[in-house]
């Protein structure tokens, strides 16, 4: 069987250092937000380019405290309105409707399958103050146009960035000069998931955000954390998200070899690009390969329960990413009646084929050759 991604073979690989590491913390005794913690953002930021590092409990609270610090800053207040795509895990729109603000929906490019920025003005009322975009199956949006609309209508732009660690726009880095540029670079964040099966994965939940923004680096360091810098003394409601000390540990092991990995994940992704020839089987748009770091690979097809039950019979594993939108879930029952036909169907037709850093050559020769012959 060729899996899907097996989590397995990918962790098996660092198993004498997560037992060397596991050891040292047992020893240091120490649990919450210690030494590991600290190292891992640290690297984290060295590794995205960023002032600024805040870990985590896990992705939608990166979104959530995100949200919080710039309602805690004055950016965003109660009520106000944030752009976000139609076509995305739930998690980003649920961080948003936590902290009492309005999403509101873009359709995508079903090319990409992520946000259209072409229908994102039409969108933009009096009460916008933000776009929350998602960089969806690894692929980053189109940032120059959708910051030209953020600088224009004076929004900051948060990035949803859970699938889509070590992609990198040019100006987040604060090594640029222009003035455009340097605002862009301040009044951004990002918000990361380390969940066991994200391009950089824990061995349990983890999140983490960063940003080159001070003010808001400082609050969230405090949101997470109780709102409290010196403890006992609260200054912010704050909550409890802390990215595990034992996780932290985890992840400085793995994150040396995240550009490695997510290079072989552009090997196998260009081979399915060029070797795929079936009519009944549209690829993904990817307009620069440098700006995809193929956390999946998603096709369409018409007749998709066909063609996964196909591919199972012939021992290859998919998954569906995802199988309802947002705005047809039971939850947001009151968004059932709206409609984004492209989002929806992108949702009745997307299929992911096995991704990993770990699949073999052989593996995925198997895969195209099978797809072939559908
Ligand atoms: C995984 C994911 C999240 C949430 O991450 P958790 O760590 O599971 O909370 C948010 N947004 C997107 C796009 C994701 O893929």
């Amino acid at each position: 069987m060729i899996k899907f991604l097996d989590l397995q073979k990918i962790n098996a690989q660092y198993q004498e250092q997560f037992q060397e590491k596991l050891k040292l913390v047992l020893d240091k005794g120490w649990f919450i937000l210690g030494d590991e913690v600290k190292t891992f953002e640290t690297n984290f930021a060295n590794y995205c380019g960023t002032k600024h590092c805040i870990g985590v409990g896990n992705g939608l609270d990166a979104l959530i405290l995100i949200l919080k610090g710039y309602i805690e800053l004055g950016t965003l207040q109660k009520g106000d309105e944030v752009i976000v795509p139609a076509n995305t895990y739930i998690a980003t729109i649920l961080a948003i409707l936590q902290v009492d603000l309005v999403p509101v929906l873009v359709e995508p490019n079903i090319e990409t399958y992520n946000i259209n920025p072409n229908l994102i003005e039409e969108k933009i009322s009096s009460k916008t103050k933000a776009i929350l975009l998602v960089h969806l199956y690894g692929q980053l949006c189109e940032m120059d146009a959708i910051n030209d609309i953020a600088i224009k209508h004076d929004l900051v732009v948060i990035e949803d960035a859970a699938q889509a660690h070590g992609v990198q726009y040019s100006v987040s880095s604060i090594q640029c000069s222009e003035t455009r540029n340097l605002k862009l670079a301040t009044r951004n964040s990002s918000a990361y998931s380390f969940y066991p099966s994200k391009n950089l994965g824990a061995l349990g939940d983890g999140g983490a955000i960063t940003t080159n923004d001070d003010e808001l680096a400082k609050v969230i360091f405090s949101l997470r954390n109780y709102g409290s810098e010196k403890k006992y003394h609260n200054e912010l409601l704050g909550i409890n998200s802390r990215l595990d000390e034992i996780q932290a540990a985890f992840l400085n092991e793995k994150l040396p070899n995240l550009d490695s990995d997510n290079n072989q994940r552009r090997v196998i992704a260009k081979r399915y690009l060029s070797e795929i020839k079936n009519i009944k089987i549209v690829l993904p748009r990817v307009d620069s390969i440098d700006n995809h770091v193929f956390h999946l690979f998603v096709i369409r097809t018409k007749n998709r329960q066909e063609l996964q039950d196909y591919l199972l019979k012939n021992n290859i594993e998919t998954v569906i990413h995802y199988p309802i939108a947002p705005h047809k879930q039971k939850a947001l029952s009151s968004w059932n009646n709206l409609s984004f036909p492209i989002t929806e169907k992108i949702h009745d037709e997307v299929l992911s084929l096995p991704m990993s850093p770990t699949l073999t050559n052989d593996e995925v020769s198997f895969v195209i050759e099978i797809l072939n012959r559908y």
